[in-house]
Parts: structure tokens; C-alpha cells; sequence
């Protein structure tokens, strides 16, 4: 059984129904799961349905042979890892050569040894084991690279894979995108006060609000400290102001506890935008926000500004 406790899943192609029934006879019992092909074509319409964590294959077949089908398995199915097992009456070197060139993990000559087949088949289950725990663990790395580990939010490295291509996307379909840069209102002052940890408080309750009033295909980015990205796509300039300030609002009236005393805390809003025009990359659209941003920090903070009348686009 794997990790799960499932049967193992294995595949086994044969042409000849009598070594089918010796390799089913090899693997009785609950650990494997084993489904059968007569020939390479089912056994690659198999494989797809199955992903089977060994396949056990012979070499002489018509149509697709074992070799090809090692190949081709390894060709079109490159995002999961199978031990691949050629079966063969050829005891030449130069084909186990051949074999395991052709992608095959592993060769056992004909008549086999049921024990040494169920054996290899166990090899096969570790390194597959291993394979798929790997795999996991480099996800959930990946993973773990793109996000903020204060807010769970994306990270600046999740917005530079994902901004570029929303980005081309609004250049090629012609839909509005504006890019909304947020930054708390003397936040310093709150760590002062009250400590880091209270800040960490505060800067994990504007994430959820910022995230909680962002759709699905909009992202919402912690961009370091303070300061955080919102970027909102298929929406009119008014309709913009409306989340921002529906934001801007729920976060000037949450109010947070520290000690004996109760505050509240700020944001202010930079906006900038574009629509049917050629898509300028991120860097320059977040200057722009940016600058839109110092306009609101100087107009007085805790409100929404967006980029000056020369940049207007009109959406
Ligand atoms: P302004 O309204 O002009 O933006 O003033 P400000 O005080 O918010 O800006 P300033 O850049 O002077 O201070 C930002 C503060 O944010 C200083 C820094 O200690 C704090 N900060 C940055 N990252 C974190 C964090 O992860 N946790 C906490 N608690 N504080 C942070
Ligand atoms: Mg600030
Ligand atoms: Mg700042």
C-alpha cells in the first residue's frame, strides 16, 4: 500500500494472454491493483485514466511495442513519474541497453521469477513513493515562496509571475486594469506604541479586509512593510473608487484593542489605471501609483487619489 493506504497501482501489457495471467498470479493480493492491456495503444489509453504507479511491460507486441511505449510514456506524461518495467525473452546486453535508453527503470528477462518480479515491483513502489513526496514538498515550497508568511497574502515574487500576464492579457483583450497601491497611515507610530506584535495585528486585519473585497481574479500583494498592492481588472474608474473606498472605510472603522486602549488605523490609496492602450509593464504602473499615493499621504492621509489629469485614461 502507498502513503494512503490505497493498493498500489499497477499496469501490465502483455499480447500474449498466458504471461498476462503468470504477471496477475505474480501479484495476487490486496496491496496491488493491477489492470491489463493486450497491446501498447490501450496500455497508453490506460496509463492516462490510471497513472499507474508501475507498469510492467513486455517488449515483443504488434503495433506499439514495449520500447515505444516506454518512450512515448515518458514523452507525454512528464508530470508523473511511473517505473516502467520491460519484460523480455532477450537476455542480450545490448537490449537491456536499448531498454532502459528508451526510458525503462528496469529490465527482467522471461521466463521470470515470480518473487523477483514482485520485488522489483516494490523497488518501484519506494522510488515512486519518494517521487510523489518530493513533489509534494517542492509544491508546497513553491507555494510558500510566492506568499507573505505574516498575512497569507501573495508576495511581491507571486505578483511578478502573475502581473505580467494579466497585464499582456488587458493589452490583448482591451479590458481596464488599475493598479491600487495601499501604504497604513503612520503606522510607525503604532509600533511605537504598542509594540511589533500589535502592528502584526494590524497589518494581518487590512490584509483580510483587502482580501475579503478583491475577486478571485483580482490579486491583493503584500508588498513589503506596510505597503500593499491591489490590482483590479474588467472595472470602470468609478466602480474602482467604490471598492477602494469600501476598503478605505471598513479598515477606518475597525477597531483594535491594545491593552487599555482602543485605536483605530488608516490607509491611504494610490490609483493608477489603463485601458486600450499598449499595457506599460508593472514597475512603471506601481510609480505611477506610487506617486498618486504621496498625493494622498499629502493631502492629508486615510483617502483615495488617483493618478493626475495627464495620465487620465478615461476608463
Ligand atoms: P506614513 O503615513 O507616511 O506612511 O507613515 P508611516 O509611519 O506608516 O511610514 P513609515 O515608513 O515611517 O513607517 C512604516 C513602519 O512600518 C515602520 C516599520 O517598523 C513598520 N513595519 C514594516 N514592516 C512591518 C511588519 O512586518 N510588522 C510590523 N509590526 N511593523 C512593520
Ligand atoms: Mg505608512
Ligand atoms: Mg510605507
Amino acid at each position: 500500500m502507498d502513503a494512503f493506504s490505497q493498493p498500489v497501482k499497477i499496469l501490465a501489457v502483455d499480447d500474449s494472454a498466458v504471461s498476462r495471467k503468470l504477471v496477475e498470479h505474480s501479484l495476487l493480493g490486496d496491496r496491488y491493483s493491477v489492470v491489463f492491456a493486450k497491446d501498447g495503444r490501450e496500455a497508453l489509453e490506460l496509463f492516462a485514466e490510471h497513472r499507474p504507479a508501475v507498469v510492467i511491460t513486455d517488449w515483443d507486441m504488434p503495433d506499439i511495442g514495449g520500447l515505444e511505449l516506454c518512450k512515448r510514456i515518458r514523452r507525454e506524461f512528464q508530470g508523473s513519474y511511473s517505473h516502467l518495467i520491460l519484460l523480455s525473452g532477450n537476455t542480450d546486453k545490448e537490449h537491456v541497453v536499448e531498454g532502459l535508453a528508451a526510458g525503462a527503470d528496469d529490465y527482467l528477462t522471461k521466463p521470470f521469477h515470480a518473487g523477483e518480479l514482485v520485488a522489483r515491483v516494490e523497488v518501484g513502489c519506494r522510488i515512486v513513493e519518494l517521487h510523489r513526496q518530493i513533489q509534494a514538498k517542492n509544491r508546497l515550497l513553491e507555494e510558500m515562496a510566492l506568499t507573505d508568511s505574516l498575512t497569507s497574502l501573495p508576495n511581491r515574487r507571486a505578483l511578478d509571475v502573475w502581473a505580467p500576464r494579466q497585464l499582456s492579457a488587458a493589452g490583448r483583450h482591451g479590458f481596464p486594469v488599475w493598479v491600487v497601491l495601499a501604504d497604513l497611515d503612520l503606522f510607525k507610530k503604532v509600533n511605537d506604541a504598542f509594540g511589533h506584535d500589535a502592528g502584526d495585528t494590524v497589518l494581518k486585519s487590512f490584509a483580510q479586509i483587502l482580501a475579503a473585497n478583491t475577486r478571485q481574479s483580482d490579486i491583493c500583494a503584500r508588498l513589503g512593510g506596510e505597503e500593499f498592492l491591489l490590482m483590479i481588472t474588467h472595472a470602470d474608474k468609478k466602480n474602482t473608487k467604490m471598492v477602494v473606498e469600501r476598503i478605505r472605510q471598513q479598515f477606518e472603522n475597525k477597531k483594535f484593542t491594545f491593552g487599555n486602549s482602543t485605536i483605530t488605523v488608516t490607509a491611504s490609496f494610490g490609483i493608477a489605471g489603463f485601458c486600450v492602450t499598449k499595457p506599460p509593464d508593472l514597475n512603471a504602473l506601481v510609480c505611477r501609483a506610487d506617486a498618486a499615493l504621496y498625493a494622498a499621504k499629502n493631502n492629508g492621509r486615510n483617502r483615495i487619489e488617483f493618478e493626475l489629469a495627464p495620465r487620465e485614461t478615461g476608463v
